[in-house]
């Protein structure tokens, strides 16, 4: 970039995502860390509880008159449940492309970003984050889209206000939850999911 760190006040390096230094990790936390048997095996022991019942492939629209509940905490989007009553909060996307690779690496680092021409954003190279030794190696492309699954919430102010609009409904909803990046139209990452249904958990806990 051809700044000098030193240039720059801390508080401004801590907020803007550009990397000034030589910290190659993903994120910027002192602590960054997988599951020890990655997330699959954890969400697999997680749902083996006896009290749990999954439906894939289930739109809750579908099921929701079949179950008994006495409250639902509700994580899809939130405009959705309102059947977009204010008009659909914008989401942004991903088209992911897989590749193999007859060779052990790919690339330098876990998460390469390509913020220039390219069409796609960033490739991530998964063995680095597992540890996995192997001849060949998988790679992800991501190239950003407006249609798709809703991966991201668009942070601009009208869309802030739109969400205000929903959570507003949301709040005088009785006996149902919303959490979640998308029932929360918030950019969370895991650890702050996490945290938030465990403080859902604790607040309907009493
Ligand atoms: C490309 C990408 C990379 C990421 N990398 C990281 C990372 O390295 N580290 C990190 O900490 N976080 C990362 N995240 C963020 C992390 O994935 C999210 O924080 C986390 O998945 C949010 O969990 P959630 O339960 O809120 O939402 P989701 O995981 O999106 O779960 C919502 C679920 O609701 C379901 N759903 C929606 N509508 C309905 C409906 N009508 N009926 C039934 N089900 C419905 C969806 O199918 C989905 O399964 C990444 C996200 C993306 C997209």
């Amino acid at each position: 970039m051809g700044l000098d760190p030193g240039e720059l006040d801390a508080s401004v390096t801590a907020r803007v995502p550009v990397r000034l230094g030589r910290d190659d990790r993903y994120f910027s936390d002192t602590y960054q860390a997988m599951p020890r048997h990655g997330y699959t095996r954890m969400f697999e022991r997680m749902l083996a509880h006896p009290g749990i019942k999954v439906l894939l492939g289930a739109d809750y629209r579908d099921v929701v008159g079949e179950v008994a509940y006495r409250e639902m905490i509700y994580t899809g989007p939130v405009d959705e449940f309102f059947d977009h009553r204010f008009g659909p909060l914008p989401y942004r996307s991903l088209r992911f492309q897989h590749e193999t690779h007859d060779r052990p690496v790919f690339q330098p680092a876990p998460v390469v970003n390509y913020p220039n021409e390219q069409p796609y954003t960033r490739i991530t190279e998964f063995k680095y984050l597992t540890g996995q030794e192997h001849a060949k190696t998988s790679v992800v492309y991501e190239y950003p889209c407006d249609d798709g699954d809703p991966y991201y919430p668009v942070p601009r102010p009208e869309n802030a206000e739109l969400y205000r609009r929903y959570k507003a409904l949301a709040d005088a909803t009785p006996g149902v939850h919303f959490a979640g990046r998308l029932g929360t139209y918030r950019y969370y990452n895991m650890d702050q999911v996490v945290a938030q249904a465990l403080t859902l958990y604790a607040r309907l806990r009493g």
